[in-house]
């Protein structure tokens, strides 16, 4: 246990040891947030997530557990609490993108069933565990505040007809987060989506040319892949307590993508 610790916010960010869950990892802890950092690989793989945050003065420590499997999420909240003692925010980040992409008359149980408990079971019923403690926590200390957000995709609305499960994750991930956004209201806990575009990462590399050239014919109006950053950045912008009468909202973080047009 580490009793300094308790003073601060803690933040879980699942799935943080790279990519977009690293820079918003990143982006808490330059507001003094605490980390727990999750992911499935051994310690080595946070090493990079763990340095990053402590040079911004914070503690962070690392979490090794996959969120879609029970005992796992179970050991995670448990062991948060043993060394953080708290929970202040949830961001639900954590995802995988099909092993193969294949069209939607092929696709198989076994990639559908992965997907699906990684990216939406397994945040579902993590985000049950946390939001039973969250509430705990509130009614113990009225004054602090509690956000939680999920972390969807442009996805959950447009379709990609050669990865349908992880469309169908992500639209799940949209529906949870009205579904918690009404519970949890009660409580004062904040729900929210941020819903990114295209975004530079591990995930996308293998379809970085299909999306360069979507960029050159304007498909995103703001003509640039997404960064991490860009997403960190707006989840700081939720957490921070600026929209305290708005819950369930979504930020679109897709450079324009999402507006329709003529
Ligand atoms: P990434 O593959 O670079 O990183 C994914 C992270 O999730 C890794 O840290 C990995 O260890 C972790 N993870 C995977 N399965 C896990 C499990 N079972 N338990 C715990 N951790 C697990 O991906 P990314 O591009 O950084 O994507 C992060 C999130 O953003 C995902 O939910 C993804 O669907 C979403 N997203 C990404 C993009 C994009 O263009 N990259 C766009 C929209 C949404």
């Amino acid at each position: 246990m580490k009793r300094d610790s308790y003073q601060r916010k803690c933040a879980l960010v699942t799935g943080s040891t790279r990519g977009i869950g690293q820079a918003i990892a990143m982006e808490l802890a330059k507001e003094g947030i605490n980390i727990a950092v999750n992911g499935r690989g051994t310690l080595d793989t946070a090493t990079q997530t763990l340095d990053m945050c402590r040079k911004e003065g914070v503690d962070a420590h690392y979490f090794q557990a996959d969120i879609s499997d029970t005992a796992s999420r179970e050991n995670l909240v448990r062991e948060i609490k043993e060394r953080f003692g708290r929970i202040d925010i949830l961001v639900n980040n954590a995802g995988v993108a099909p092993i193969e992409r294949k069209d939607i008359l092929e696709t198989t149980e076994r990639s559908f069933d992965r997907v699906i408990a990684i990216n939406l079971k397994g945040a579902f019923f993590l985000t049950q565990i946390v939001a039973k403690w969250m509430i705990e926590q509130k009614e113990k200390f009225p004054d602090r505040e509690f956000v939680i957000v999920n972390i969807s995709s442009v996805s959950s609305y447009a379709v990609s007809i050669n990865r349908p499960e992880y469309c169908i994750s992500k639209a799940g991930i949209s529906m949870m987060t009205k579904l918690f956004a009404i519970k949890l209201a009660t409580w004062d806990i904040k729900v929210y989506e941020v819903r990114p575009g295209i975004i530079l990462t591990d995930m996308t590399q293998p379809v970085k040319e299909k999306y360069d050239k979507m960029l050159k014919e304007g498909i995103f109006p703001i003509k640039r892949w997404g960064t991490p950053e860009d997403v960190g950045k707006a989840v700081v912008a939720l957490v921070k307590g600026f929209y305290p009468y708005s819950t369930g909202d979504i930020i679109n973080v897709d450079g324009g993508f999402h507006i329709r047009r003529l």
